[in-house]
C-alpha cells in the first residue's frame, strides 16, 4: 500500500514537473470554442474542465488517489466534511417512504441526520444492535432501502460482523453503506468485505494534521457513483483546491503514522489492561476485548484510537483525569498527531442497546476516548499513570 500512496493520483497532465498538483483554484473554465463547450458539457466526469463546482485537477488528483487504494472502487466523491459525505450519501440512495436502519453505536451527527432531515423528508430511521447477527434479519420490511453501519464504533468500539450483515442486507436489496473512518481502506476494505458504499472522514486519518476537513464517499459500482455525483452536483458540493492539496500531502504519509500509532496504541492499551481503575477496555486490536476476534478475522491494520470504561468512580473524578492529563489535549477529532481525549456517556444517545451493557456491573459506565498520537508512548504512559492517581485525590 506504501507503494500506491505515493504514487496515487499523480497524473502528468495535473501534475507538470512538479511532485504534487498545484492548487487550481478556479471558478470559470475557459473553452476554446464552441465545439469544445459543447462537448464538455456533454462529458461530466472528473478529468473534464467545466465549472469550478465539478472540480479542476487538485479535486480530481484526490478522487483518483482515493478511489486507487480502495478495493474495488469505481470513483470517489469529496465532500466538504464527513458529516456532510453521510448526509449525502444516505440522500443519494434513499427516498420518500424509504425505511434506514442505522447501527445503534453510530456517530452521534449521523444519528441526527437520520433522525433529523432525512426524518423530516419522509425516510423513516430505524437503529439497531450492532452486534445482532442472528436478529439482523428480522429488522428489516418491505420499504427498507438502505443500512448504515459503523465499524468499529467510534466511542464504543463494537466491531460490526460486516460480511455476514452486508450479505443479510444484499438479499434484501438494501444498500449498504459503513462509516470507515476508523479503519480507513488500510485497516479495512470496505468494499471487499460486502459494503457497496464506503464513507470517510478525511478530516481525522487522511489530513492526520488537525488542520482541515472534508469527507468522501467511494462507490463499488458506476450506478452508485452516478448517484452520490448527482446528489453531490444537485446540493451544490464542492470543496477548495487549498483543502484537496492538504489532504494529498496528509495521505502520501497516511500508512506510517498509522503504523506508529497503532504500536503506541496497542502498548498503552496492555498498560491500561492491568490498572484497577479500568473495569473494560474497549480496544478490538487488543486479544480478549470486545470484538476482537471479528476485528483480526476481517481488519488489515489499526489506528491510534480506543476508549476504556472506569471501574465505578464519579464524574467529578473523571474529569479530574482528563484535567490532570498533560500531553492528551481535551477535544473532539482524532487521528491527528496530537493524542487527544475525551469522555462519553452514550447511556443518551442509544435506542436499541442498553449503555452499560446487560452483562456489566452498572457501576461501570464512565467511558473515556483516546486518540494516540505521534509521541513516545512512554511519556504518555507516564502522563496517564500521574493522571490515575490525581483522579483518586478528587
Ligand atoms: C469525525 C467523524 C465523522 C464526521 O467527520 P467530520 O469531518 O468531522 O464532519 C464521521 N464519522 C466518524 C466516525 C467520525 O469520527
Amino acid at each position: 500500500m506504501g507503494t500506491k500512496l505515493v504514487e496515487a493520483g499523480r497524473r502528468e497532465e495535473w501534475t507538470g514537473p512538479v511532485v504534487n498538483p498545484p492548487v487550481w483554484r478556479a471558478s470559470t473554465h475557459l473553452y476554446a470554442n464552441e465545439a469544445e463547450r459543447k462537448a464538455a458539457n456533454a462529458n461530466n466526469n472528473d478529468g473534464q474542465f467545466y465549472y469550478g463546482r465539478r472540480g479542476a485537477p487538485t479535486q480530481w488528483a484526490l478522487c483518483e488517489a482515493l478511489t486507487e487504494i480502495e478495493p474495488g472502487g469505481f470513483g470517489t466523491i469529496l465532500y466538504p466534511s464527513g458529516t456532510a459525505a453521510i448526509a449525502q450519501s444516505l440522500m443519494a440512495v434513499l427516498k420518500p417512504g424509504d425505511v434506514l436502519l442505522v447501527t445503534d453505536n453510530a456517530y452521534d451527527p449521523s444519528r441526527n441526520i437520520a433522525t433529523g432531515i432525512l426524518k423530516r423528508f419522509g425516510i423513516e430511521p430505524r437503529f439497531f444492535d450492532p452486534t445482532d447477527v442472528a436478529g439482523f434479519p428480522d429488522r428489516f420490511c418491505e420499504r427498507t432501502k438502505a443500512v448504515l453501519f459503523e465499524c468499529p464504533g467510534s466511542l464504543t468500539m463494537e466491531v460490526q460482523d460486516v460480511p455476514a450483515l452486508t450479505a443479510i442486507a444484499k438479499a434484501k436489496s438494501a444498500v449498504s453503506l459503513v462509516d470507515n473512518t476508523w479503519g480507513s481502506p488500510l485497516g479495512f476494505p470496505a468494499l471487499e468485505r460486502g459494503c457497496d458504499i464506503s464513507i470517510m472522514s478525511l478530516t481525522k486519518h487522511v489530513s492526520g494534521h488537525s488542520d482541515v476537513m472534508m469527507g468522501s464517499a467511494t462507490a463499488r459500482d458506476e450506478r452508485l457513483y452516478r448517484r452520490l455525483r448527482r446528489t453531490a452536483q444537485q446540493l451544490g458540493n464542492i470543496v477548495s483546491p487549498d483543502d484537496a492539496a492538504l489532504m494529498l500531502r496528509g495521505l502520501r504519509t497516511m500508512e506510517v503514522r498509522l503504523q506508529r500509532e497503532t504500536e503506541s496504541a496497542l502498548a498503552i492499551a496492555r498498560w491500561l489492561q492491568d490498572r484497577d481503575e479500568v473495569a473494560h477496555l474497549l480496544c478490538p486490536m487488543i486479544a480478549g476485548c470486545p470484538g476482537h476476534d471479528i476485528w483480526k478475522r476481517d481488519f488489515t491494520g489499526g489506528c491510534g484510537l480506543f476508549s476504556f470504561v472506569l471501574k465505578g468512580r464519579t464524574i467529578e473524578q473523571r474529569a479530574a483525569f482528563i484535567d490532570a492529563l498533560d500531553l492528551f489535549g481535551i477535544g473532539y477529532s482524532w487521528g491527528g498527531f496530537e493524542s487527544l481525549v475525551i469522555p462519553f456517556d452514550p447511556a443518551e444517545i442509544r435506542s436499541a442497546t442498553p449503555w452499560p451493557p446487560a452483562n456489566w456491573d452498572s457501576d461501570n459506565r464512565l467511558g473515556i476516548r483516546l486518540s494516540i498520537g505521534l509521541e513516545d508512548p512512554k511519556d504518555l504512559i507516564k502522563d496517564l499513570n500521574q493522571a490515575f492517581t490525581a483522579m483518586d485525590q478528587e
